[in-house]
């Protein structure tokens, strides 16, 4: 595989063409941000651990049957992805009460859910990635029927194969957030962007600590060794 011209350059990632019209590569940067881009750092050595863990998650749903543009990685801070035309939808899937549910409907973090709960949000920043429902989406043109119900199967799919694997680790997942798009090759819908502790909320069992990006939201500290015990622990799976 070989790496072509720049085709985007995000503000936490850049994209590059490949010699295979079907594939980019992914570049993680150390750069974070958060509440819609206002904060920004640079930590060293976070753009290759949200590498590393989201090759490890998306390569076992991809295992598992379930469609992600992750093919292999490329490099410590680089991996091979399949090339997808973006649906500008986020679905976020809940299992407790955090961030801005816990914002928006008064309910305490960390509340126990009856039952999963599944969002959509358009991601737009300038309108600030607003909470939306299948019909908006529908009606704005985003996606189909038909996509909306593959995309919501498939995020059911892979929190009930992720959720078991974090309590292995000792890790409650709370809540992530997932991107779709359709595969350039066949139209596919594959999950087409990272899971890592950028987009999701991984509390550790034991001593409740955040090991995610809500380190940095909150000014916790470590923010990077929160992120790398994560990945520690996502290699004691192999053993
Ligand atoms: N999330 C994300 N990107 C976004 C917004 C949210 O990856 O643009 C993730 C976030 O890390 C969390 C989940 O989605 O795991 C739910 O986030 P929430 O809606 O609570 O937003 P926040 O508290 O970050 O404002």
């Amino acid at each position: 595989m070989q790496k072509r011209e720049l085709i985007f350059d995000g503000n936490e990632k850049q994209v590059f063409a490949t010699d295979d019209p079907h594939k980019v590569i992914f570049r993680y940067k150390d750069v974070t941000l958060a509440f819609d881009s206002i904060k920004r750092a640079v930590l060293r050595g976070k753009g290759t651990l949200d590498n590393k863990i989201s090759a490890i998650l998306l390569g076992y749903l991809n295992r598992e049957g379930i469609h992600t543009h992750f093919v292999e990685l490329f490099s410590e801070r680089e991996q091979i992805c399949r090339k997808i035309e973006i649906i500008p939808l986020e679905v976020v899937v809940r299992n407790r009460v955090a961030g801005s549910m816990s914002r928006n409907l008064g309910i305490p973090e960390g509340t126990f859910l009856r039952n999963v709960v599944y969002e959509l949000k358009y991601n737009n920043d300038a309108l600030g990635d607003p909470l939306i429902n299948e019909h908006h989406a529908v009606a704005l043109g985003l996606a189909t029927y038909d996509e909306l119900r593959r995309m919501l199967d498939v995020a059911r799919r892979a929190n009930d194969l992720l959720k078991p694997l974090f309590e292995r680790l000792d890790i409650d997942l709370v809540d992530f957030k997932i991107e779709f798009g359709r595969a350039s090759d066949n139209g596919d819908i594959i999950i087409s962007d990272e899971i890592s502790p950028d987009t999701s909320r991984l509390w550790d069992r034991r001593t409740k600590e955040p090991l995610d990006k809500d380190r940095f939201r909150m000014d916790l500290g470590n923010v990077v060794a929160g992120y790398e015990e994560v990945y520690k622990r996502l290699l004691t799976l192999n053993d």
